[in-house]
């Protein structure tokens, strides 16, 4: 076993990541704040300073995470979420988003929405305006028409120009052709694994009351198969929450996580006592021994992809990590302002 692993063995004995210690980031990992705090994924950092913004003005926590989400559906620059998305495979941006609210347990979702640029705020009429917890395509635009939400055009001309690029570089026996010269021969293929995309916007707070809540919004894998539902819209994968006990969402290969449902297994860890980032190490962890394919493997049978967790606990300590890599980082927000913490990993 390469020596930068948690070894499985260890692991199940000690039930920590002790023996990982190099991995998981000594300082700056957890923070003591009860209301209001918010985490997010690493390009939530506006996103966590607008929702403590609101909830220091009284905001349930639930309106505070889809507001500071907003801010990301509406950036046009952001290729991952909303407005701006990369679309799929026929240059249509499909959207998912899940809202969760800890005092009432109830949960909203969206998947393959498309058209309305705040995903997260229908997820939120589904949770409010529903019996239901999930709704999808057609019937998730027709929902959000009915609700008033204006129905546009969500692909930009950058994200438009990206999915053409992929297109033509797809494959070098259709017709499609990238820009190219005269001399030019093999068409085709060579830039496809540099389109692989993914992204997502995770965020979860406790409000001055210390009701609990979080969101997922993200515009899925770039060019999937239409009709792809990734985990972010899943509860229970994409995020999960219970206002006893805490909070926990994801980035990352969405298949992986819907395998697992690795957010209900953070939370349950952390019920059961784990840290919040151990009990994300945790998930990484049993994402990897369920990752038996070879061709999701790389050289080492380690998982060749991403996945990565957010987690904060009742007591308001937070805390993340990754399957790969270090250089990962959450934001987090509370009455101190806001700042970035480091991912623990399992495989550098
Ligand atoms: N988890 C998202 C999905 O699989 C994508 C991402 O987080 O990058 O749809």
């Amino acid at each position: 076993m390469p020596t930068n692993t948690v070894s499985r063995r260890a692991f199940l004995k000690t039930g920590t990541f002790a023996g990982a210690a190099a991995f998981v980031p000594v300082t700056g990992s957890a923070v003591r704040h009860v209301g209001p705090v918010a985490i997010a994924s690493g390009n939530g950092r506006g996103c966590v300073a607008e929702a403590v913004r609101q909830m220091q003005a009284g905001a349930d926590a639930l309106d505070a995470v889809v507001a500071g989400v907003n801010l990301v559906e509406e950036n046009p620059d952001d290729t991952s979420v909303g407005y701006g998305g990369l679309p799929n495979a026929e240059g249509v941006v499909q959207l998912d988003s899940a809202v969760m609210h800890g005092p009432t347990g109830r949960a909203g979702a969206v998947a393959a929405l498309e058209g309305v640029m705040y995903p997260s705020r229908v997820a939120l009429q589904v949770l409010r305006r529903t019996d239901h917890v999930l709704l999808v395509a057609e019937g998730a635009q027709a929902f959000a028409r009915m609700h008033g939400f204006p129905i546009e055009n969500l692909l930009t001309e950058r994200a438009r120009e990206v999915w053409v690029r992929w297109r033509e570089n797809l494959s070098n026996r259709d017709d499609y052709l990238p820009p190219h010269g005269s001399e030019d021969r093999d068409l085709g293929r060579a830039m496809r694994r540099s389109y692989d995309h993914w992204g997502t916007i995770h965020c979860s707070a406790i409000d001055l009351t210390g009701n609990i809540s979080s969101v997922t919004t993200t515009s899925g894998l770039a060019f999937k198969i239409p009709g792809r539902v990734g985990d972010s819209p899943i509860i229970g994968a994409g995020l999960y929450c219970d206002n006893d006990v805490g909070a926990a969402g994801s980035t990352g290969r969405g298949e992986a996580n819907l395998e697992s449902l690795a957010s209900f297994l953070i939370v349950e860890r952390m019920r059961a006592g784990d840290s919040p980032q151990d009990a994300c190490l945790f998930a990484c962890q049993r994402i990897a021994d369920n990752t038996r394919l070879a061709r999701l493997q790389n050289e080492n049978g380690e998982p060749a992809f991403n996945v990565s967790f957010y987690a904060l606990n009742k007591a308001g300590v937070v805390g993340g990590a990754r399957i790969r890599g270090s250089g990962g980082r959450m934001a987090v927000a509370d009455a101190d302002g806001t700042r970035m913490v480091d991912l623990a990993y399992l495989y550098a």
